[in-house]
């Protein structure tokens, strides 16, 4: 996991270094970013489910793990840039919510 955060990290000074917009505004784009992905789940299950009028299966499965992956990797980059410690607040989220779950 930790060479996952560090992956985070070098994409969050690309985006620092390559953003049109800084500081609070961008937090917000990352933050932003995040609903972005999850329409393109929601298309994506759509089109797996062919759902779209007209248009049939238009999605598969790894299309729908696709725009999850990007769901994960956008909601990482926005903890990075908006929490001190962005490692230690999602190990402790996971406990809290392993710990409240069964089994
Ligand atoms: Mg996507």
């Amino acid at each position: 996991m930790d060479e996952t955060w560090k992956t985070i990290e070098r994409l969050c000074d690309w985006l620092d270094a390559e953003s049109p917009v800084q500081g609070r505004t961008e937090r917000l784009m990352r933050i932003l970013k995040i609903g972005e992905e999850y329409g393109e789940v929601a298309g994506a299950l759509r089109g797996l489910l062919g759902a779209h009028p007209g248009k049939g299966k238009t999605h598969t499965i790894d299309d729908l793990c696709d725009e999850l992956g990007d769901v994960i990797v956008t909601s990482m980059v926005a903890l990075v840039s908006v929490a001190d410690d962005a490692r230690e607040v999602f190990d402790t989220r996971l406990r809290e919510i392993a710990h409240r779950s069964p089994g």
